[in-house]
């Protein structure tokens, strides 16, 4: 027998599966849900559908984003020779905000981990060596300073380095195991310009 309603177990069971929200939180999530206005829950169904359904990734970046390509791709007046390679897109906001990058990025979808059963192939390592047939002149790693992160980092620099292309590192600026996307923008710049080349 339902302890509550079955609509609000059903909830508390679907909210559940997502990080971080533990039964205790879904179930205190599904009382708010409950007594807010429907207007306010219609939205937050529609916005949570809308954008697992029209999220797309760039075709030459691999950023989420709604075009086809997305807008720093599509910028004629950015350095499309200059790659940064980042973990996620949220590392990728971190490097905007800093107002200090004038190149494109290409997005990895994660960071080689063996343990967790994440290989080369796993994330868009492939999809980054074949942008480098395009006029590339460097390819800045910029993935966080976890284990993870340097494991990459190293991995990467192994591959694009017989091809020619100038490969370079951000700073340890960035705290070790820091995470891109929590470290203030003066940091992230000072990073970016003391970069050393691998
Ligand atoms: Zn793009």
């Amino acid at each position: 027998m339902d302890l509550y309603s079955s609509y609000i177990n059903r909830l508390i069971a679907e909210l559940s599966v997502l990080p971080g929200i533990g039964n205790k939180t879904a179930q205190r999530l599904a009382f708010h849900m409950i007594n807010m206005p429907k207007e306010s829950v219609e939205n937050i169904a529609r916005a949570m559908v809308e954008a697992r359904n029209n999220v797309k990734y760039c075709k030459c970046c691999y950023t989420l984003t709604d075009n086809e390509i997305c807008p720093i791709c599509a910028n004629e007046a950015r350095d499309h020779k200059t790659i940064m390679v980042i973990e996620n897109t949220r590392d990728l906001n971190a490097y905007e905000k800093t107002g200090k990058y004038n190149g494109v990025y290409h997005v990895l979808h994660g960071a080689i981990n063996p343990s967790m059963g994440i290989g080369p192939n796993e994330i868009r390592l492939k999809e980054l060596i074949s942008r480098l047939h395009d006029d590339v002149n460097e390819v800045i790693i910029a993935t966080n300073s976890s284990i993870e992160g340097e494991t990459t980092a190293m991995y990467i620099s192994k591959l694009i380095k017989p091809t020619g292309v100038k490969v370079t590192r951000i700073a340890s600026g960035v705290p070790v195991g820091g995470e891109l996307e929590y470290i203030d923008e003066v940091t992230l710049s000072r990073a970016l310009d003391a970069r050393v080349e691998l």
